[in-house]
């Protein structure tokens, strides 16, 4: 399955439905008793924010940490080791990620810093379009390098399709880039990326897929959606923080200058002139993050093992009876661009009816042991739209939320995953 084609809402609640084992994740045995005290199961529910490493990725990383080394840079034992797993990360990475054959596949911090290597290296002139639904990594990042066109929060897939190309036509011939989420951090719901690509493509621009949330859930294929980049983050792939992937063409990376400068990057340096390598080094100066590379490779063949299809019918059946369980409770209000049939992955928000979000997060994970997020998700404008407010009003991080009883300003999200 990729995105845009599956239906979440296809499947309905049953409580008999067969859930396959969870891949097993670390931590759970020091969380639980820490805590709740070993009382009560601490549900962790905040994958959105950063998934827990997976066992196996825990086993593969401590079996390699006796052994690192610098990579690319000699000819000793450890540094040749590190070489062949960081270049053999990078290929599993790119089959993972479904990338074509002549795509270059980056090691980055993650999506913010991968969506910000690529909004450097736009050629002059560039325009963007841009949903204001984005996540703040896939919103801001342009306006220090390019015009950009701000669309309106879509109402359907088929709307979002539509504005794109009201936007894109008359837009002119010069280069333009259109930045769209694979799947919401607010909301879950799923946007309709190969159709998306297929507009952008008709009118000569290109497109970037933040994949932050959507490659944890779903498998993803650059080639099949037909994007031209992905950008995604190793934490929220069930591998530790530090590491992320900006993958796709090759010729805008190769004709920009480094995004860093440094070693690594350089080829050949005199006193006043240096030449860049071209490829993955261009952008990749400084000692990369060989363990950080090597978990998210670990995390991609431990999924690709385990079987994404069924992990993906898994995911659909528990927020199946999430939602269904939120149903019966009158005063909860979920928060949705599309609507409840909307195709989703294990995101969802909502507010509660005489309740202060962050009061009623505090609550949950204190007295029921269920953690979950508050507030507004780095995706203001989006909150504040799908909470009724203007999106075009400016709200401070951090700003206090409502008295108790009184309109909400921030709403709670639940996200979940394998360790589920
Ligand atoms: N894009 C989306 C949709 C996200 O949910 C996030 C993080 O929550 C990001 C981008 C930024 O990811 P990171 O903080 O790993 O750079």
């Amino acid at each position: 399955m990729t995105a845009g084609t599956t239906s979440a809402a296809s499947v309905a609640f049953d409580a008999d439905v067969a859930i396959a084992a969870p891949l097993p994740v670390v931590g759970r045995d020091v969380l639980v008793p820490l805590v709740t005290g070993g009382e009560v199961e601490y549900a962790a529910l905040d994958y959105g924010a950063s998934a827990p490493c997976l066992q196996r990725v825990w086993d593969d990383v401590a079996g390699y940490l006796p052994y690192y080394g610098s990579v690319h840079r000699g000819a000793g034992y450890l540094s040749q080791l590190s070489t062949d797993l960081y270049e053999q990360s990078r290929a599993t990475v790119a089959e993972f990620l479904g990338l074509r054959g002549d795509d270059t596949l980056l090691f980055t911090r993650g999506t913010t810093d991968s969506l910000n290597l690529l909004a450097s290296v736009l050629p002059r002139g560039t325009r963007v379009f841009v949903f204001e639904t984005e996540h703040h990594a896939a919103l801001l990042p342009w306006r220090r390098h390019a015009g950009v066109t701000q669309l309106a929060a879509p109402s359907s897939p088929a709307q979002a399709v539509a504005a794109l190309e009201a936007a894109l036509e008359g837009s002119g011939d010069g280069p333009r880039l259109v930045c769209v989420t694979g799947a919401s951090n607010v909301t879950g719901e799923l946007f309709p990326v190969a159709e998306l690509a297929e507009v952008a493509h008709r009118f000569g621009a290109r497109i970037v897929l933040d994949a932050a949330q959507l490659a944890p859930h779903h498998p993803v294929s650059v080639a099949d959606l037909d994007v031209d980049w992905i950008a995604l983050s190793a934490h929220k792939l069930y591998a530790p923080f530090g590491s992320g992937v900006l993958a796709g063409r090759g010729d805008w990376l190769d004709a920009a200058e480094p995004y860093l400068a440094g070693g690594g990057a350089s080829k050949a340096v005199s006193r006043d002139h240096v030449e860049w390598q071209s490829g993955a080094a261009r952008h990749e100066a400084g000692s990369p993050n060989v363990i950080g590379a090597y978990a998210l490779a670990s995390a991609c063949r431990a999924i690709t093992e385990a079987g994404p299809a069924a992990l993906v019918a898994r995911e659909e059946a528990l927020l199946a009876r999430l939602r269904a369980r939120l149903a019966e409770i009158p005063q909860v209000r979920t928060l949705e661009l599309f609507g409840p049939e909307s195709a989703r992955v294990g995101v969802l928000s909502f507010v509660v009816e005489g309740w202060n979000s962050s009061r009623f997060a505090a609550v949950l994970s204190a007295e029921y042991g269920i953690g979950v997020r508050d507030g507004l998700f780095c995706a203001h404008p989006l909150v504040r739209h799908l909470l009724g407010g203007r999106a075009d009003q400016p709200t401070e991080c951090g700003s206090p939320d409502a008295p108790e009883g009184q309109q909400n300003l921030n709403a709670i999200r639940v996200s979940f995953g394998l360790g589920t």
